[in-house]
């Protein structure tokens, strides 16, 4: 027994699908204690989107560090605070047309979430927001009301309020618009549900199993969200920062949401940081009416200020672009060469393969991890095998990494066979 599972808590979750100690990383490659490197397709549930240590961001905070630039300030003013907003609004907000307010709640993504759905009570003075199926918002109880997931909400141990849960786009399959139920809901005075706060979207589902909403369906919820004066929030967590190809992963679909959570990639480094960014009318919030000890560290500004600028040119943007199209065609040409049936879906560089046969992803996670490549799964059921690489991934490592996927498809399908035989 190892001193993890001899000390640390059951709840202990990501180590039991990959259990090596890692001791160091760089750019796509993280290595064990043992020297022994694997590929990262996992990049921090999307943390990592720079990759590991990436040089330039170290560079600026090394600098930072060594001149005993301040760590922790609250939420006082600080240097780093003021060269953060500056170039988030030159680089991002600016040249998109967008104008919010910032605000920076504690440093964890769940906590951007509790304060975007608190605000948004506050401004509307109603109590019930609506999550989507599958969808995963974090795990503080506000947040945990909005998620999907079974297991997890039973983790609460109290009923989860003043949230409901609508069917996501295709949910219902192809030839229903889930929409037409939610406007429904929200037009029939015999509908039985009030009128929400909010709604909270996620246009890529990640964890809930790389469910992709279409453009029309995004433009489609903004239309009747403003409508009935429902505050849009779009969590951005996992697949904002490029994951998709533009900074937001609304940009395709062209809307402006309410209010838009980040958090996972922006700081660029694994440092924590989040942010939530709110229609100036919405700033409702009193001095200090959500606080926290860590909010905006320093560091994490630091850091989150160099990644900035892989976005003052679209470079990144259009190798997401190309990179995608190459993981696409490669997926489907192995699944057609092993000859499996699943459908695979994503935009930009989150892309799930779904399995129909229970457990199968997993053991592909596994057989990958064996091989040297980190890779999760997604769904409720673990069904999905998810591709999370950084963004700034080699094309030659991307490939390698699809065929590390094939070579263990296939070698789980021969696992099978032998077992029928
Ligand atoms: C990870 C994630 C969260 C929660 O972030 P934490 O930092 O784990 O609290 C919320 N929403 C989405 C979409 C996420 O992917």
């Amino acid at each position: 027994m190892n001193i993890f599972e001899q000390h640390e808590s059951e709840v202990r979750g990501y180590c039991r699908s990959f259990p090596a100690v890692f001791a160091s990383a760089k750019g796509a490659w993280m290595t064990d204690n043992k020297g022994r490197r694997y590929l990262d397709f996992f990049s921090g549930a999307g943390v990592l989107n720079y990759g590991h240590n990436p040089d330039k961001i170290k560079q600026a905070l090394l600098a930072y560090l060594v001149r005993d630039g301040i760590t922790h300030t609250l939420d006082m003013y600080s240097e780093a605070k003021e060269a953060f907003i500056q170039r988030f609004h030159d680089v991002i907000l600016q040249p998109r047309g967008l104008s919010y307010k910032f605000q920076f709640p504690g440093p964890t993504g769940t906590n951007a979430v509790e304060a975007a759905l608190k605000l948004a009570r506050k401004a509307t003075g109603r109590e019930q927001v609506v999550g989507f199926t599958n969808a995963f918002h974090g795990m503080t109880l506000g947040a945990l009301a909005v998620t999907g997931n079974g297991f997890k909400r039973a983790g609460a141990g109290v009923s989860l309020n003043h949230a409901t849960s609508m069917p996501f786009d295709g949910y219902m399959g192809t030839d229903t618009d889930t929409l037409d139920y939610f406007e429904s809901m929200i037009i029939d005075g015999g509908s039985g549900m009030e009128l929400p706060a909010a709604v909270i979207l996620e246009t890529v589902q990640a964890e809930g199993g790389v469910n992709v909403a279409s453009v029309e369906w995004i433009r489609r919820l903004r239309e009747i969200t403003a409508r009935h004066g429902i505050v849009l929030i779009v969590d951005d967590i996992q697949v904002g920062c490029g994951r998709t190809g533009h900074f937001f992963s609304f940009e395709e679909a062209g809307i402006v949401p309410d209010m838009v959570t980040l958090s996972k990639s922006l700081s660029g480094y694994g440092l924590p940081l989040a942010l939530v960014l709110i229609k100036p009318e919405l700033d409702q919030w009193a001095p200090g009416e959500h606080n926290g000890t860590f909010r905006g560290h320093c560091p994490a500004f630091v850091t989150g200020t160099a990644a900035l600028s892989f976005w003052t040119n679209t470079l990144l943007q259009d190798a997401v672009g190309q990179k995608s199209a190459l993981a696409f065609d490669r997926l489907h040409q192995m699944l057609k060469r092993q000859g499996v049936e699943a459908p695979v879906r994503g935009r930009g560089l989150i892309q799930g393969v779904e399995f129909a046969e229970p457990g199968l992803a997993t053991r592909i996670s596994q057989a990958c991890f064996e091989r040297g490549l980190i890779i999760e799964t997604a769904g409720i059921d673990d069904q999905v095998l998810k591709l999370l690489p950084s963004l700034t991934i080699k094309e030659g490592e991307l490939l390698h990494g699809l065929d590390t996927i094939e070579t263990s498809l296939q070698a789980v399908l021969r696992q099978d066979m032998r077992k029928a035989a």
